[in-house]
């Protein structure tokens, strides 16, 4: 993804990454296809890839990039963009704020239950690293990660 920003042509990465979130999912990719769908086309476009994604196969991490996205393209919080003195004066910007502290508040604990599911597992002594190691920290054996992370349920 780096080389393409480097190119300027980042939209023909995220086209390609979005191709491949229809086949077998990798979680590093959709994080990947995530952050720069979010960074190019903003919170609506993440929100859609996201449910589109939900709606192929339902997962944890799809999930909580999905209520991020959400979380994003909410509005600043009165209290935070007018230094405070600003009230919600009239019922549709009390329903936007009861709807933004509930995004906040789902996004927040799926991103507290969903940090530590995202491992790598040494196939010798099972350590689990949250980074790709090529020699493992737990028994210093070399190449014994496999390259793909596992998003157990711990
Ligand atoms: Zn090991």
């Amino acid at each position: 993804m780096k080389a393409y920003a480097g190119l300027g042509e980042q939209g023909v990465a995220l086209d390609w990454l979005r191709g491949l979130l229809k086949g077998t999912l990798a979680p590093e990719l959709l994080d990947v296809a995530f952050k720069t769908e979010l960074d190019l086309n903003g919170p609506e476009a993440a929100t859609r890839l996201m449910r589109d994604q939900l709606r192929r196969q339902p997962t944890l991490l799809a999930l909580t990039r999905y209520f991020e996205a959400q979380a994003a393209g909410l509005a600043p919080a009165p209290a935070l963009a007018g230094g405070g003195g600003e009230i919600a004066a009239d019922a549709g910007e009390t329903a936007d704020s009861d709807k933004a502290t509930e995004v906040t508040a789902i996004r927040d604990l799926l991103q507290l239950r969903t940090r530590n599911l995202a491992r790598y597992t040494c196939r010798e002594c099972g350590f689990r690293a949250r980074l790709f190691y090529w020699q493992c920290p737990g028994c210093n054996r070399w190449e014994t990660y496999a390259p793909r992370r596992s998003e157990a349920l711990g």
